[in-house]
């Protein structure tokens, strides 16, 4: 099971850095394929907040445009007066398009009861009553297949 873990951590804090050095906020992930690759991206950031994007969605369109699978994923953010970066758990919309891959993709979540402040879970305990889940044939989540279609 690979999860989220220091190297993906390390990986969307240098995509952060080579794309914002000096914003004294800023947003990037860093994805695990299921070849072993990294995709790290940004958030896309617009004048008309409702355009904005998750630093999720490009490395999880590229992986879908790839046809490969995200195994793990991370989000990490600098925020203005605060030391340090922050993991930033999956939000809802980034659940839903990481659930394409399945309940046992792992995100790297916000977790104060860890030394690190965060920690790796799958998705099927970040969101444990996935909606999906009434359509998922006898199993616990939908297929890939299903989520395609
Ligand atoms: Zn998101």
């Amino acid at each position: 099971m690979t999860q989220a873990d220091q190297h993906l951590f390390d990986r969307a804090v240098e995509q952060m850095e080579q794309r914002w050095p000096d914003a004294p906020e800023a947003v990037a992930a860093a994805a695990y394929l299921d070849d072993g690759s990294v995709l790290t991206g940004v958030s896309l950031d617009n004048f008309n907040a409702a355009m904005n994007l998750c630093a999720e969605t490009g490395p999880i369109c590229e992986a879908y445009s790839r046809g490969r699978r995200i195994v793990a994923s991370i989000c990490v953010s600098r925020e203005a007066g605060r030391d340090g970066f922050t993991v930033l758990s999956p939000c809802g919309a980034c659940q839903e398009r990481l659930a394409i891959w399945g309940p046992a993709v792992e995100v790297g979540v916000y977790d104060p009861s860890s030394p690190s402040y965060w920690s790796s879970r799958p998705l099927l305990e970040v969101n444990p009553y996935y909606w999906a889940a009434a359509f998922a044939e006898g199993d616990v989540w939908p297929s890939t297949a299903q989520h395609a279609s």
